[in-house]
């Protein structure tokens, strides 16, 4: 067995991940760690795009909308904290370097999708996830004390009298590692390896929620998981290729096998899933359509290139006819219980993005609210961690200094 030492352990490389790090002092040592590749996680497949204040005209709306889709068991704090920093981390985001659509004159466009009253999501073509992810890892890569180590397992945390002191691992060549740590932050991501049709990567399956549950750290909510309502029908195995939300947000309807339309396309994603179980169910069917006939074809060929040509490959162009769809798991509102600063119940412990419960989403998502929610409350659990550590490296050598 090795040890490591260092400042910050983070477990995950998602969005969630990656901008932690991407926030705490250049001068603190950083590991992070990455099941498989750094390629494979969901903050990779992130389509439709991510949510911004456009200004404060919207304020109510955007909040109003957050909490219907959640059905009101969203934490009201959360809410505001997230959107509240959404400008910032936007503004960001674009010093980084990520290339979101512009309008003509120059100015962020923002597109829609079901449960948002008004158009508030920037967006890169269907490919919004890769775009930031992709940005975060070069910006993280060009960080000399940040290290990363693919096909690293966390197994457990360390824990000792009650305060995580770093984590466990196994290597890609079976060896176990642990790593000290002063913080311990866990962004390890979704649960939807554990289910037969998920979107997400099969490598998910709830590593940090469960090292966390064995040693008694508060989890929220393990029972609030959104199914997406339209992933592509196919008789192939693996992961379901989703159909973005945010197509529908531009015309994209639902039909039947008699081509009739049976629900408010835009309603939240509970309840359009809801409708396409009960149709399903009526008709005897396993799966329904989505119909692009009345989305423009510059809009199909423009704004969702990469479900263009996904469809293509199974035999589906839509741009002449509906592709078959079909619910499947898709995310995690629940998750180990976080404070406004990300904060687990354990001294030392931090969980951000997909794995943590910080109260965002209540009950269910609304669209384009989890890479928001993942960059805000990473940039708090770095902030907080900073101002820890440098409290007690002030406290030891005020400590030293009076000793000596
Ligand atoms: C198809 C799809 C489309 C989506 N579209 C959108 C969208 O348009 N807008 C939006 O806001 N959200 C969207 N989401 C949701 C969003 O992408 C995720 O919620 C978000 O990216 C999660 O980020 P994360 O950093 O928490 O986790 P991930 O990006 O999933 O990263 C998890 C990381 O944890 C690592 N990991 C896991 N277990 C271990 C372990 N035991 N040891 C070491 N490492 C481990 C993985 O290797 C990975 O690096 C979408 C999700 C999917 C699947």
């Amino acid at each position: 067995m090795n040890d490591m030492y260092c400042d910050v352990v983070i477990v995950g490389c998602g969005v969630a991940g990656l901008y932690a790090a991407l926030w705490l002092p250049s001068d603190k040592r950083i590991v992070m760690l990455s099941k498989e590749d750094l390629a494979s996680c969901d903050s990779m497949l992130a389509q439709g795009g991510i949510c911004v204040l456009r200004d404060e005209t919207d304020y109510d709306a955007y909040f109003e909308d957050t909490l219907r889709a959640g059905h009101y068991e969203n934490r009201r704090e959360s809410v505001e904290l997230m959107i509240r920093g959404s400008r910032s981390v936007i503004d960001h985001l674009l010093a980084l370097g990520v290339r979101f659509e512009r309008n003509a004159d120059g100015s962020l466009a923002y597109t829609r999708e079901g449960a948002h009253s008004a158009p508030r999501i920037c967006f890169h073509k269907d490919i919004t996830g890769k775009e930031i992810t992709s940005t975060l890892l070069a910006r993280v890569r060009e960080r000399s004390n940040v290290s990363l180590m693919e096909y690293t397992e966390m197994t457990d945390i360390l824990v000792e009298k009650g305060t995580c002191r770093g984590v466990a691992a196994k290597t890609r060549d079976g060896g176990s590692l642990h790593i000290h740590a002063a913080d311990t932050v866990l962004a390890t991501g979704g649960i939807g390896g554990l289910y037969e049709h998920s979107t997400n990567f099969p490598l998910l399956t709830g590593d940090g929620c469960e090292a966390a549950r064995r040693h008694g750290v508060k989890l929220e909510h393990m029972d609030y998981v959104q199914i997406h309502p339209t992933c592509l029908y196919s008789t192939r195995p693996g992961r379901s290729f989703l159909i973005s939300e945010s197509a529908r947000g531009e015309g994209a309807v639902l039909l039947n096998h008699r081509g009739e339309r049976f629900v408010d396309e835009l309603l939240p994603r509970d309840v359009v899933t809801k409708a396409i179980h009960q149709e399903m169910e009526k008709e005897g069917v396993p799966f329904e359509y989505l119909s692009f006939a009345a989305v423009p074809e510059e809009t199909i060929l423009g704004h969702f290139p990469h479900i263009f040509e996904r469809c293509l490959a199974e035999g589906y162009d839509i741009r002449k006819e509906p592709a078959p769809i079909v619910p499947a798991q898709h995310y995690f509102m629940g998750g180990i219980y976080v404070n406004r600063d990300s904060a687990t119940t354990m001294a030392h412990l931090y969980a951000v993005g997909e794995t943590s419960c910080n109260g965002v989403h209540g009950k269910n998502r609304l669209a384009s609210n989890s890479l928001l929610e993942s960059l805000v409350f990473a940039k708090r659990a770095a902030h907080k961690i900073t101002e820890n550590q440098e409290r007690s490296d002030t406290y030891e050598s005020n400590y030293n200094a009076a000793c000596c």
